[in-house]
């Protein structure tokens, strides 16, 4: 088994996302995992549309090590251009949390949130 497919195996990793490349830096005590998920499209992950993005961020993050060696995943972030969209999925937990709340208040004859939908979504944060 390569180095690609055992860290591929382990990771765990589902398409789109692969393993592209492993470096061993012996020196070093280290292992560099190059992870990639392709050119997309990519559907969003809350709704299966897909969004389109304007760029990717590499990021690098620590994972737990291989016997000795320090390991690093190393990846690209897609960087979702459409902030509507994120703002939309936003607004729709938001209102999620607002029903639950309303509705244990009703069941205690509570209705101070009757008639706030619009306030909440209004001051809902944007990413
Ligand atoms: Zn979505």
């Amino acid at each position: 088994m390569r180095d690609v497919e055992l860290y591929k195996a382990i990771l765990g990793l589902t398409p789109p996302w692969t393993v592209v490349d492993v470096t061993l830096d012996v020196r070093g005590q280290q292992v560099t995992v190059q992870v990639r998920a392709g050119d997309g499209p990519f559907p969003c992950p809350e709704c299966a549309t897909v969004v389109p993005g304007y760029g990717r961020k590499p990021r690098r993050w620590r994972h737990l090590d291989t016997c000795q060696f320090t390991t690093w995943i190393e990846a690209e972030r897609k960087i979702v251009f459409d902030k509507f969209h994120i703002a939309k999925h936003l607004h729709d937990a938001v209102d999620q949390v607002r029903k639950a709340e309303h509705r244990t208040l009703q069941r205690a004859h509570d209705d101070r949130l009757t008639g706030t939908k619009y306030l909440w979504l209004m001051r809902a944060p944007m990413p």
